[in-house]
């Protein structure tokens, strides 16, 4: 098939890669002229494995190209498929303002049939409003599909090869058996709706998986009042087939592009209707309170923050990833700046996006974990990269000024610590602190 893609971040790049891989031909379209000259050169302007080598197979197999002339990818395409960015605005409402740019310049370069398939994430009835904007500037028949779009990244290109299911919701017939084509070869497992049903499962999904991070966060608050091990109770908890292992894991919270913007936008769109959803209400609020755990551990080993030298590991909201989009370590570096501390920031990859966000005289960047961690007064682990995972402690511990360690992700068990001489804080796991 021919598919044009519009917007090449992760959603959009991924899709595109994926579905020239399984045979289409398919042209990307950004409106950024330095990510399409990068892209042509065969790089990728965003950190995913696996994602260059298999972008550059599918150029050199003619398959897959990329432009920023919107009107020649739509006339050479069947299906467009919309994959802008749906950014929170101030309000917690979706902003919707690239999606009906995009919609426009579909409706004044469509030549003939075409469908249209969303993937943006995008509240309930913007499908409807998209088709508007479309049918406003055209005579030309088209059909619309809302396909969200459920990649994690980190492992974008594996979720895309090999999705858990597809949803497809559109009202025609036609749009069903093309987009049920083009799934195919990716999952037996396509679930076809209506519009409206395929938009709010994509919100009602990533709530149901945030509401499971904040809970077992708050069930972590209480173990380390109780003296209970979070990560057995998450464990006795995961065998049950009803509640799954997934997304069980105490920790800082969940940042990303997605999980609080859509959490938020869900909130808007129940309040829109008059319904107060309080359940993910308390969700929002007990994350952006859990990250803050770690400053509160840290006044508990230091006392007082001020003038003391605090290592930071991990900058991304989560590992093999580069995105710091709502990362909990930004709230959590500008309350120590607040607080007085001075920071030495380590990221395998993400330090320099990260930078655009925080910076400041009293953070310096450190090039390799070591390096972070030395003569600190303590060091906080707020993503969970393998590497972190791998270091000596002992070595570490030597480095320190102060041997004091604030696992915000869990990744050291009992028998890594035991012997150090770390002043070892964790989550929800009192015997090890
Ligand atoms: P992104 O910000 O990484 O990428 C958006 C891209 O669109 C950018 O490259 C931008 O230059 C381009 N763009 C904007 N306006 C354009 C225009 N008029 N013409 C051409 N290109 C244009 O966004 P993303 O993370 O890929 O997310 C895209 C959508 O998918 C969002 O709605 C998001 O909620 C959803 N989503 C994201 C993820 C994720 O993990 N990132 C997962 C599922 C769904």
């Amino acid at each position: 098939m021919n598919i044009t893609v519009i917007g090449t971040g992760y959603v959009g790049l991924v899709s595109g890669v994926c579905f020239s891989e399984i045979g289409n031909n398919v042209i990307c379209v950004d409106n950024n002229p330095e990510k399409v000259a990068l892209l042509r050169e065969g790089n990728v302007p965003i950190y995913e494995p696996g994602l260059k080598e298999l972008m550059n197979a599918n150029m050199k197999a003619g398959r897959l190209s990329f432009t920023e002339d919107i009107g020649e990818a739509i006339n050479r395409s069947d299906i467009i498929i919309i994959a802008v960015g749906t950014p929170s605005l101030p309000n917690g409402e979706a902003n919707l303002s690239y999606v009906e740019l995009v919609a426009k310049q579909i409706g004044s370069h469509i030549d003939s049939y075409k469908i249209i398939m969303t993937k943006s994430t995008v509240p309930v009835g913007t499908n409807d409003r998209i088709q508007e904007w479309i049918s406003s500037l055209t005579q030309h028949a088209f059909d619309m599909a809302s396909v969200p779009e459920f990649l994690r990244e980190g492992t974008a290109v594996k979720d895309t090869l090999y999705p858990d299911r597809i949803v497809i919701g559109t009202a025609s017939e036609r749009a069903v058996a093309t987009l049920k084509e083009l799934h195919q070869p990716l999952t037996d497992q396509i679930i076809t709706t209506d519009i409206r049903s395929a938009e709010m499962i994509k919100y009602a999904s990533n709530a149901f998986l945030a509401t499971k991070i904040s809970f077992i966060n708050e069930i972590s608050n209480i173990c380390e009042k109780v003296g209970a091990d979070v990560s057995r109770v998450a464990e006795g908890m995961g065998y049950d087939k009803r509640i799954g292992s997934s997304f069980l894991k105490a920790g800082i919270g969940y940042g990303g592009s997605c999980f609080p913007k859509d959490t938020q936008a869900l909130i808007q769109i129940a309040g829109n209707v008059d319904y107060d959803f309080k359940l993910l209400k308390s969700v929002v609020e007990v994350n952006k309170d859990q990250r803050f755990n770690v400053i509160r551990k840290l006044e508990e080993a230091l006392d007082v923050l001020d003038g003391k030298q605090i290592a930071v590991w991990g900058l991304a909201f989560k590992p093999d990833t580069d995105d710091v989009r709502d990362a909990p370590a930004i709230e959590i570096i500008q309350r120590l700046l607040d607080q007085g501390a001075t920071v030495k920031a380590y990221d395998p990859i993400a330090t320099e996006n990260f930078r655009k966000e925080v910076d400041s005289p009293a953070i310096s960047w450190a090039s390799s974990a070591m390096e972070a961690a030395r003569d600190a007064d303590a060091l906080c682990v707020l993503t969970e990269w393998k590497e972190f995972m791998e270091v000596d402690l002992a070595e570490l511990a030597a480095h320190m000024d102060q041997p004091i360690l604030i696992d915000g992700r869990n990744i050291y068990e009992e028998d890594q610590i035991k012997d150090t001489p770390f002043q070892y804080y964790s989550v929800g796991r009192p015997g090890l602190t």
